[in-house]
């Protein structure tokens, strides 16, 4: 049986690019989204009743990646990156239909669009399903979670240049989440795995909004270097 799919809108996140997104949703991501229907969307119907809801499921397409489709073995961040398991038994956005699925924090409606917070979505990926989250039904208290079981690593410690410390101030006025959105990222340390273990003195950039900084990590702690405006 073949199936097409419809999204049923996209979503507008602050990350226009894929690195650095936390690998998570709520758990792991404090940034905030926003969905916005498409047309065939009847709003006032299908969202009826969604404002009881705290916490919803999003189903959406890893669209980034679908061109590319997936192979059976995966080498899970979580697993240091050198160690390979079944696509089924990881979270990977490289997928047979490329459905992901992230629980968000269900922030209401302002005027025609979703408010939700805690996305591990790139900006416009295409929804396809929203559900309510039910804990009773999706919360399992004695699960166990493979590879995943090990807390994540410590966070870094952030720090800003001067430079950066400056501007950042300038941002933060477009922008006021900036810089808890920094701090959410880069202290999750959003390099390859196979550098996190190495003393590495590359500058790395990372885009949120229509901003892009540079970074270095020297040890536990991430300094920003400098943020700009990416010039279109
Ligand atoms: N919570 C979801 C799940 O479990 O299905 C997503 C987990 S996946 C490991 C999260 C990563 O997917 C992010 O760190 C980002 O790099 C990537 N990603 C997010 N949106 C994407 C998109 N539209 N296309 C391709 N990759 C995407």
């Amino acid at each position: 049986m073949t199936h097409s799919i419809t999204p049923i809108g996209h979503i507008l996140t602050p990350f226009t690019q894929k690195f650095s997104i936390p690998r998570q949703g709520l758990s792991l991501s404090c940034a905030s989204g926003e969905i916005v229907f498409s047309e065939h969307i009847d709003i006032a119907q299908s969202l009826d009743g969604i404002e009881a809801f705290s916490h919803l499921w999003l189903l959406f397409l890893f669209h980034e990646n679908l061109a590319q489709g997936y192979k059976t073995k995966v080498r899970p961040p979580r697993l240091g990156g050198n160690k390979k398991i079944g696509v089924f038994a990881s979270r990977s956005s490289f997928r047979p239909n490329g459905i992901g699925m992230s629980v968000v924090k269900n922030l209401g409606m302002k005027g025609q669009r979703l408010q939700v917070q805690g996305v591990d979505l790139l900006s416009n990926t295409p929804i396809v399903d929203i559900k309510p989250y039910l804990p009773y039904a999706d919360s399992v208290a004695q699960a166990s979670a493979g590879f995943a079981q090990e807390k994540p690593k410590p966070p870094l410690t952030l720090k800003f240049s001067t430079q950066a410390a400056q501007k950042l101030v300038l941002h933060q006025a477009c922008y006021p989440a900036l810089t808890t959105l920094i701090h959410n990222t880069l202290s999750q340390d959003p390099r390859p795995s196979y550098k996190k273990h190495k003393q590495d003195n590359k500058i790395y950039f990372m885009q949120l909004y229509d901003i892009e900084l540079s970074f270095c990590v020297m040890a536990s702690t991430a300094e920003v270097i400098d943020i700009y405006p990416i010039l279109t």
